[in-house]
């Protein structure tokens, strides 16, 4: 696959983004023949760049008064927890279904054979909530808009998407609406 970056990025990002785009792995055909997975898990492991990572998936939100930051199982959790510390928001999980205790609400979305589901507490959003949902990639879309309708069936406002990745020969930004979509490096 060719990897370009996305059009004029703004300046003091470009080596942050060459940096990043060096440090990630891909994977061929994982989990799957034809996929190319995008793995994240060396950026983890350097603090120095995941904080300016974290720094600049958050800088796009910051003063638009964000509460609340859903982060996607499992690796939205892993920069969604940071990324509400810098926004000094609330973290909240959006779980495969099964796994949380309490009482949740389910959203289902399709894969390309069969569905799955995300879940989030039902109490999870106070009266208010102004959310960032994060997640590592952007693909189709069909996860983050699931997790969008979760935000709404709980009342939050969505107000936008961070991800470190998106794929953009793929439909995702559309889905979600161009507008609302942050990503440091696009493909
Ligand atoms: P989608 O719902 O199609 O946008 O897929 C996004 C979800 O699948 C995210 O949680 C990603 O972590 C994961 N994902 C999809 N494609 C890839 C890929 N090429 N590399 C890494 N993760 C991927």
């Amino acid at each position: 696959m060719t990897q370009t970056f996305a059009a004029s990025p703004p300046l003091h990002d470009v080596s942050l983004r060459e940096e990043v785009n060096a440090r990630l792995r891909d994977v061929p055909d994982f989990p799957k023949p034809g996929i190319l997975f995008k793995d994240m898990t060396p950026v983890l492991a350097d603090p120095r760049l995941l904080g300016r990572v974290v720094d600049a998936m958050a800088a796009p939100f910051q003063g638009q008064h964000i509460t609340h930051v859903v982060g996607i199982e499992a690796r939205g959790f892993l920069l969604g927890a940071p990324l509400a510390l810098k926004l000094q928001a609330g973290f909240v999980p959006a779980r495969k279904p099964g796994k949380l205790p309490a009482r949740t609400r389910t959203e289902r979305y399709s894969l390309e054979y069969g569905e799955d589901g995300l879940q989030m507490h039902e109490d999870a959003l106070a009266a208010g909530a102004r959310v960032l949902i994060v997640d590592d990639l952007l693909a189709t879309g069909g996860t983050a808009a699931a997790a969008g309708r979760l935000v709404a069936q709980l009342g939050g406002e969505l107000v936008g998407y961070s991800f470190l990745i998106a794929l953009d020969f793929l439909p995702g930004r559309e889905r979600l609406g161009r507008d609302k979509v942050h990503a440091l490096l696009s493909y």
